[in-house]
């Protein structure tokens, strides 16, 4: 239902700067409906990063859940890196990144933006400078220009932001080849309207989160499953090296189960049961015979060997 109500509201409010706070409230309740464990504060975060964002002796347990999902967690995520965020299912990775995303506050510890604590930091300012996009993204209905822009944009000077947007994932030729091009509406069910593939969604996802300026931090959490390894590498790539990182120096983190893909990545971390198990780079993690190495053994040997993981 709150898909629905961001939708409509959406519609309404293109071009009135004034609704479009509640519009990028009301996304973020859809995207994260029910999820969310308020805190209270009124700090605001740094225009930009220096150092990063710290986590220091990061425990957390699920709201109801007897044992701890993440335990004494230490890690420096440094400003401007790209980290990769790998692990068997179950180890806790989309839960680091919720409470890098201020979804739930640790239960022990604390994370630090810049040496503030994040708790200090009003939770509606912060989510203005992070974006993240999950696997299974909300699929947005609506025009392609307002599925790209919902919740960013102010008014129709801001179509070149949203071309920029869709040349950075590579999506420009597949909106052109739509019948109405960018004012095509997008979804079943509308006369006129074109369904995409999974692949084309996670594409548009994407490009909604590179419409973001400045943001401190990104998160991928397996974002481009439904798109060929090879063009997840260009994707992944042009996203997280392009211009498109600004002048905030932010971190991104990326959950991928592609070998291909980490390689991108400037320090990879190893989660397993909820603990921090190795933290390196590609090169000696590879090298190296811990869980990484078990993790990505038969695309490691490929790799070892120069084909393609
Ligand atoms: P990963 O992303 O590495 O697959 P998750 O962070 O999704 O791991 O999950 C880690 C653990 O936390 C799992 O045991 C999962 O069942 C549990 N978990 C995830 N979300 C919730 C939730 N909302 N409430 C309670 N437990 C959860």
């Amino acid at each position: 239902q709150l898909e629905g109500l961001a939708q409509g509201v959406a519609g309404q409010a293109r071009g009135m700067a004034g609704t479009l706070r509640v519009v990028a409230h009301l996304m973020w309740l859809t995207e994260y409906s029910g999820q969310e464990q308020a805190h209270i504060a009124h700090g605001s975060p740094p225009a930009s990063l220096h150092r990063g964002i710290e986590l220091r002796g990061v425990t957390f347990a699920y709201p109801g859940a007897a044992t701890p999902t993440l335990r004494d967690i230490n890690l420096t995520l440094p400003a401007g890196s790209v980290i990769a965020l790998v692990g068997e299912n179950g180890a806790g990775k989309s839960t680091l990144v919720k409470l890098l995303c201020g979804l739930y506050p640790p239960t022990a510890g604390e994370i630090l933006i810049d040496g503030q604590r994040l708790t200090d930091i009003a939770p509606d300012a912060w989510r203005t400078r992070v974006t993240a996009v999950f696997q299974d993204a909300v699929r947005y209905k609506l025009p392609v220009t307002d599925a790209v822009g919902i919740g960013l944009l102010d008014d129709r000077q801001d179509i070149q932001a949203v071309h920029a947007a869709l040349h950075r994932v590579d999506a420009e030729r597949m909106i052109d080849s739509l019948p109405r091009g960018l004012e095509t509406r997008l979804g079943k069910g509308f006369a006129g309207a074109v369904d995409l593939s999974g692949g084309q969604w996670q594409r548009l996802a994407l490009a909604r989160s590179a419409m973001r300026r400045d943001p401190l931090l990104r998160v991928l959490d397996e974002p481009t499953s439904a798109i060929d390894p090879e063009s997840e590498v260009a994707l992944v790539r042009q996203y997280t090296r392009g211009d498109i990182q600004g002048s905030a120096n932010g971190v991104t983190v990326l959950i991928t189960h592609r070998l291909s893909s980490v390689h991108l990545a400037d320090l990879i971390v190893v989660l397993d049961n909820g603990r921090i198990a190795e933290v390196g780079a590609q090169q000696d993690l590879i090298e190296g015979s811990g869980i990484f190495a078990e993790l990505f053994d038969l695309q490691t040997a490929a790799y070892r060997t120069g084909e393609p993981g």
